[in-house]
């Protein structure tokens, strides 16, 4: 197996830092980021027919429909030729089980299970200080990851915005509705082998390190190959 190929799932709380590893992580290893916040989002900024059904339940940080994201997700996997990383799905007992359906429908296999560990308290301080350009999608946080320039995108200069999900009452909804969906997942995936975790609450860089040593120990166990 090489890298261009690997399927992992990245696990985590809101606010765990997914968006920004999966980005490093897809960069490094050439995979394909499927993020499904950021599909819903881009179709809901379109105002497209599914935008229209899903918007309201975003607005209330409450989970859209299994039957709605797993058809978005079926599609995307299915337009996809090499590796690729799931940011934000699956998200549900359910919604996993419809993904292993069709992984072995495919012939495939996820190969990993990255799961970003992280205590609750840390996430609500965490999410208030998030600002994200809505034009190019970066992401920053004023504590942590401050923009060069207070309030304006590094990448494109657009001017950066709190995401009206990472408001105070809608991030403790979202997380009540993390810790009743989707925490479970750890355990469905723990006793399945290919199961991971790192310390989400360590410097970004960090994560990734160890998220990257994760990844290479699992390419040269199976083919010998290593990505630097
Ligand atoms: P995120 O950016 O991943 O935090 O997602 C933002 C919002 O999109 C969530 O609060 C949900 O309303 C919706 N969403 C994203 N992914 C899923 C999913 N796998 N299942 C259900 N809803 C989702």
């Amino acid at each position: 197996m090489s890298a261009a190929n690997l399927r992992i799932v990245l696990l985590g709380c809101p606010g765990a830092g997914k968006g920004t590893q999966a980005s490093a992580l897809c960069g490094r290893y050439g995979l394909a980021h499927v993020a499904t916040g950021d599909l819903f989002r881009a179709e809901v900024a379109a105002k497209t027919a599914l935008g229209l059904k899903v918007s309201d339940y975003m607005k209330r940080g409450v989970l859209v429909p299994d039957e709605t994201v797993n058809e978005m997700v079926a599609g995307k996997l299915g337009s996809l030729s090499g590796g690729w990383l799931l940011d934000g799905f699956p998200r549900t007992l359910s919604q996993a089980q419809e993904l292993d359906k069709a992984m072995k429908a495919g012939g495939g296999r996820i190969d990993l299970i990255l799961n970003l560990r992280m205590p609750p308290e840390e996430v609500v301080r965490r999410m208030a200080g998030r600002r994200s350009c809505p034009a190019c999608g970066e992401v920053y946080n004023i504590e942590s990851r401050p923009p060069k320039i207070e309030g304006k995108c590094d990448k494109c200069a657009g001017p950066l915005l709190q995401r009206e999900d990472d408001k105070d009452a809608t991030v403790r909804k979202r997380l009540m509705v993390y810790e009743d969906l989707t925490r479970p997942l750890a355990a469905y995936y723990r006793s399945e082998g290919a199961f991971e975790e790192v310390d989400g609450s360590l410097p970004a860089d960090e994560v990734t390190q160890g998220a990257a040593r994760i990844i290479d120990r699992l390419l040269a166990g199976r083919s010998g190959f290593s990505a630097g």
